[in-house]
């Protein structure tokens, strides 16, 4: 059964005849612009054969573009009632679409695709955005890039500079593992029932060695994550408490020694900046073995 799925009359039909209604609390809105659609396919670079995994299929509208670029498609829905339809409108389509009931933050995306790299394609419901992004980078999975919608502020957030208010932990996450740009900004109106902000298109492609090379990425991360967590204080008080032991005048003498000015904010460093602070506490001999 192939449904034009651009149409919002289709998408309207298509649930109702599935006794579905578009969930809120699921994240549903249907993209239902094809000059969307266009854009998110040109950004992915589809190969012939290779492997997508796709967040949140939905009604099936990226699934089928995917499938019909060249994509094996694994395609991870968590409502059933989107499944019962995906079998029937992806139907035709045949090995090229594996569908997969899970929660995507549950999921383990090695075990899911093997040992090949893949791409993740999505149009992500946005109340999993930033922990999606999150602990799929920390994982560190053989993914070559990602191309996502995402809601227009957390996108901006992805590729903000030192010194904005968008800048944070979420930036130097995704710079530190990925090259990552803004691809097209779509409004709210290309989608079925349109949310309440705008949205934008992200690529996230993987870097092959870290944007920061440092010692202890595990620290590196808690010195960031600290440094956001009170990011109107100046360096020293917003670490006190993030390394067992080290107060704010070792935390002091740790960012001079890195070169970097203590009575910074962290909202104004560089990840470079991040990344002197965290080595400097190492071969300080103030990281503790471990504090994964
Ligand atoms: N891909 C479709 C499109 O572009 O029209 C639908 C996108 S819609 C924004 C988000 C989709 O993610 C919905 O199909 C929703 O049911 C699904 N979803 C929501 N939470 C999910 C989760 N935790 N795991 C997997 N899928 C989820």
């Amino acid at each position: 059964m192939t449904v034009e799925l651009t149409s919002i009359r289709e998408v309207r039909r298509l649930l109702a005849a599935y006794g579905l209604q578009p969930r809120k609390t699921l994240g549903q809105n249907f993209l239902v612009a094809a000059g969307v659609l266009d854009k998110i396919i040109t950004a992915a670079e589809i190969r012939e054969g290779e492997l997508v995994v796709e967040v949140g299929p939905g009604l099936g509208a990226l699934t089928r573009r995917l499938a019909e670029a060249g994509a094996r498609v694994v395609a991870v829905e968590l409502d059933p009632g989107l499944l019962a339809v995906l079998r029937d409108v992806l139907g035709d389509l045949g090995d090229r679409v594996r569908l997969v009931r899970a929660d995507a933050l549950k999921v383990d995306y090695g075990t899911l695709v093997g040992t090949r790299s893949f791409k993740v394609v999505a149009n992500l419901p946005y109340y999993i955005t930033s922990p999606f992004v999150t602990s799929f980078l920390e994982a560190d999975y053989r993914f070559e890039r990602l191309v996502l919608m995402v809601q227009r502020e957390v996108g901006e957030r992805m590729v903000a500079q030192p010194g904005t208010k968008a800048y944070g932990a979420l930036t130097v996450l995704v710079s530190y593992h990925t090259r990552a740009d803004i691809v097209w900004r779509v409004s709210r109106h290309c989608f079925y029932p349109p949310p309440a902000v705008d949205s934008a298109v992200i690529r996230l492609a993987r870097r092959t060695r870290p944007a920061v090379p440092v010692l202890r990425p595990d620290l590196f991360f808690r010195i960031v994550r600290a440094a956001f967590g009170r990011r109107r204080k100046m360096l020293p008080n917003a670490l006190e408490g993030a390394v067992p032991g080290v107060d704010r005048e070792t935390w002091a003498r740790i960012i001079q020694t890195a070169g970097v000015d203590h009575r910074a904010r962290g909202e104004v460093l560089t990840p470079a900046q991040f990344g002197l602070i965290a080595d400097a506490c190492v071969r300080m001999g103030f990281a503790p073995p471990s504090v994964v």
